[in-house]
């Protein structure tokens, strides 16, 4: 049975001195423990809010990581250096492609960095809207995906059901107040899980997210999809009410599936 995840991203908000309290505000709300639960600070915010989360069950995550090992890469940080303080990555976020100019190889080389220091990569992948509207998204999505995942040897690629999670945000949701509808996320979680399975990987254990514009009143339309596994937050992230909110529902969720994989 594959587990529910709410991963919040904060983005470039919080600063390193306000980081630390709004975490211990946030863990009092996600204590859940039938959900995976991550949050997704600054880097220069990761000490505060690792240490503010340590013995909460709140895991935490670096935003990014190079995608190289070390060395002349003035302003960036490695996933060596940010592993003391994660134990979860964002790889491959829409803002990021677009900001950065990431490539699907890119991201996939960022896959193979968080491997060597323990990070579970959350992998994002999401068409824009000029590719929605011009019915390409999955191709778009299939493409992300099979991007990033051809540059894994085979060895990385046979345990991916281990660590990989992957997330589905379409671009034109981000930030936007417009969600997918929960039917059309679950479709491309169908897509996703399709281009895992081309690739040998055991997709059934892999777990889904979505994310665009969640907040604790549309969580549940997603959460009503089998096929989806949870939500990739990031405005509703620093807002401890709305957490709260997510993370009750999302540890609903969690308990049904399990109740219902006991009944088979
Ligand atoms: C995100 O940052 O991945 C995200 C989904 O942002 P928002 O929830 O604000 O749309």
């Amino acid at each position: 049975m594959r587990p529910i995840v709410v991963a919040g991203n904060w983005k470039m908000n919080a600063s390193p001195a306000e980081a630390g309290p709004l975490a211990t505000g946030l863990a009092a709300v996600m204590a859940d423990e039938a959900v995976i639960r991550i949050i997704f600070p600054p880097a220069i915010a990761l000490p505060p809010v690792a240490a503010a989360l340590a013995g909460t069950g709140v895991a935490t995550g670096a935003q990014n990581v190079h995608a190289e090992t070390g060395g002349a890469y003035t302003g960036e940080i490695s996933a060596a250096m940010v592993a003391p303080f994660a134990t979860w990555a964002i790889v491959g976020h829409s803002e990021r492609r677009r900001d950065q100019g990431e490539t699907d190889a890119l991201v996939g080389r960022k896959l193979v960095r968080c491997r060597e220091h323990a990070l579970r990569p959350i992998l994002c992948v999401g068409e824009t809207l000029a590719e929605r509207e011009g019915n390409v998204a999955e191709v778009v999505v299939r493409g992300q995906l099979g991007g990033a995942l051809d540059v894994l040897d085979p060895g990385l690629r046979a345990d991916a059901g281990s660590w990989l999670v992957v997330a589905y945000e379409p671009v034109w949701a981000i930030g936007t107040g417009r969600t997918a509808s929960g039917a059309d996320a679950a479709r491309m979680a169908d897509v996703i899980r399709d281009g895992l399975r081309a690739r040998g990987i055991e997709a059934d254990a892999i777990p889904v997210l979505y994310g665009g514009s969640v907040t604790s009143a549309t969580i549940g339309e997603f959460l009503a999809e089998p096929g989806i596994d949870g939500a990739l937050v990031g405005g509703a992230s620093l807002k401890v009410d709305e957490m709260a909110g997510i993370v009750a529902r999302a540890g609903m969720t969690a308990r049904a599936r399990a109740d219902a994989a006991d009944a088979r």
